[in-house]
């Protein structure tokens, strides 16, 4: 086994970023103004870094004349729409820090976002798919009293544009002389490891330079042009897309709402889009979908797998059948903004497909024994542990859940089991964290059991994860009843329906009277997850 140490740090020739994400986005509209900043085909809209630095102006403007101070939260909950991308940096512009609501919560979690961070705005759209996000508002709306004002997009967005008229340039110039780069900007709720959701919040820093380093690490230019599927609200679109294309002069391109396979493969043939987003199940979707010869793929060039295991196999097959010679795989997590390694355009195939790459610039990793914190020997597993510009300021509200991640060193604990090797190369081998990963949507088990716990027929509760082909992971319930108590599989899944966003709600359903358990009484979830994945016959997670 190699000597050497399992830690590596990213020397650069490239200066971190000193500004906040607004100056940046300034100078790059100066720099490439005919250059096509955002494009969103199903909304017929199109514009260039010009047209898009003046209608940030006029949000930016609208959110000071609703009395949107420094440090405010303003939500936003929507699919992806372009006043998505102008409220993100309309917000950074004013120095509001924008919370991601994703666009699958139901009531309970909506509730739990909007009163967690004491959101006074909230943008949103009047719904997505069948949900209408007007009704979920009303149920909840009673018990968050620091909501002040709503803008539904679809209602609103000329009120909010028409308000800031009334708002000087230099108004709103004296605000943003007043930003500075460390000021949270981004609360993004993150399943983490135990508990309910928790707030990461980050900086202009922290997420203007990651989305940079990204961009360097593809070789954008301002003749890139990006498919964006993956959605806003999470760090991937929000950050490894967006952040990554304006520190570049690059062009956001936002295939639809949400993912669509058909669709994302015509928007990179009509759009001559040269990188392509997704988690692996999109790109799984995309290659296996009947109309997939049906459209060119020639433009492509490059872009991002990354959110779960990426399998080789798929790998392979994007880089030969779309084209995507420099296609590249990240590794990271909301609260470190995300990304900490990343594969180069040049690695050699068996890197490209097989490893999360290597250590990104400015960033120090280490991977150590979970039980002594020791650094382990390259080739040894061990726990992924993150430190640099890149580690979240804090959880929100949240001192313990903060200190239970981040070390008095300064260092971020993944809860991801990895391996280096001598190059610094690093493979994702496992999860310590009890957490499930479906679909690239993480999953916290604990969040599930409290709510079902909430039902009157259920005695205990456990989730855990089971084996899917198509997902990676499903969600399973242990249900313990009640004594004498007549519930069903069906009647639960109701019970969860409008309440709990359908992606958590399990699939499995299992009645017992009993977990197994340790002597000491704890729950052996790994053993349920045995039990599970041969009842189901399913092969269990490696
Ligand atoms: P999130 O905070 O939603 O970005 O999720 C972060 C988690 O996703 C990480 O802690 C990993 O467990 C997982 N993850 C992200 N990228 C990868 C990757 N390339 N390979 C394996 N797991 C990944």
């Amino acid at each position: 086994m190699s000597k050497l140490l399992s830690y590596d740090n990213g020397i650069s020739d490239t200066p971190l970023l000193g500004i906040t994400i607004p100056e940046q986005l300034r100078r790059t509209s100066q720099q490439y103004p005919d250059a096509e900043a955002l494009v969103v085909p199903y909304q017929n809209y199109r514009a260039t870094y010009k047209e898009f630095w003046a209608q940030i102006e006029e949000v930016a403007k609208g959110l000071l004349a609703y009395g949107v101070k420094k440090g405010d939260r303003v939500g936003i909950w929507s699919p992806n729409r372009y006043e998505w991308v102008l409220v993100q940096f309309a917000t950074a512009r004013v120095g509001a820090i924008l919370v991601n609501v994703n666009p699958a919560y139901k009531a309970a979690e909506l509730k739990y976002a909007l009163r967690h961070s004491e959101i006074s705005l909230l943008i949103m759209s009047k719904g997505f798919r069948k949900t209408n996000y007007v009704d979920i508002l009303g149920e909840v709306r009673a018990a968050c009293i620091r909501l002040k004002h709503i803008v539904i997009m679809e209602h609103d967005w000329k009120s909010l544009l028409q308000a800031g008229q009334k708002i000087s340039s230099e108004q709103l110039a004296e605000r943003e002389q007043s930003l500075q780069f460390d000021d949270p900007i981004n609360i993004q709720y993150t399943s983490g490891t135990t508990g309910f959701p928790k707030g990461a919040t980050l900086s202009h820093h922290n997420i203007l330079n990651n989305g940079y380093f990204i961009g360097e690490r593809l070789k954008y230019t301002s003749s890139d042009r990006v498919c964006i599927p993956v959605p806003l609200y999470h760090c991937f679109g929000m950050v490894l897309a967006n952040l990554a294309c304006i520190t570049h002069g690059s062009c956001m391109i936002l295939s639809g709402e949400a993912f669509v396979p058909e669709t994302v493969l015509k928007t990179v043939q009509d759009e001559k889009c040269t990188s392509l987003y997704g988690v692996p199940l999109m790109f799984i979707a995309a290659l296996n979908d009947p109309s997939f010869n049906n459209y060119d793929y020639s433009s492509l060039r490059t872009g991002i797998m990354a959110g779960a295991t990426c399998p080789e196999s798929t790998m392979r097959a994007v880089r030969e059948k779309m084209n995507m010679k420099e296609v590249g795989i990240c590794y990271g997590m909301t609260e470190t903004s995300p990304v900490s390694t990343q594969t180069f355009v040049d690695d050699n195939e068996y890197r490209r497909c097989a490893t999360v790459g290597k250590v990104h610039p400015h960033l120090e990793i280490k991977i150590i024994d979970p039980e002594t914190g020791c650094i382990v020997p390259r080739g040894q597993r061990g726990e992924f542990c993150t430190r640099g510009y890149s580690v979240m300021l804090k959880y929100w509200n949240n001192p313990e859940a903060t200190t239970s991640v981040i070390d008095e060193g300064r260092w971020m604990h993944t809860g991801d089991l990895a391996e280096m090797d001598d190059d610094g190369y690093v493979r994702i081998v496992g999860r310590i964290k009890d957490l499930i990963i479906r679909g690239g949507e993480n999953i916290s088990p604990f969040e599930i059991e409290e709510y079902l716990h909430q039902h009157d027929d259920i005695k205990d509760v456990q989730v855990i994860g089971v084996p899917s082909d198509r997902y990676g992971e499903e969600v399973m319930a242990w249900i313990m009843p009640q004594e004498g108590a007549n519930i069903t599989e069906e009647k639960l899944v109701n019970y969860c329906k409008g309440q709990i966003a359908t992606f958590k709600i399990p699939k499995y359903w299992k009645f017992v009277s009993e977990f197994p358990t340790t002597v000491t009484g704890k729950v052996r979830k790994v053993e349920m997850r045995e039990i599970a994945a041969k009842e189901l016959g399913l092969e269990p997670r490696k």
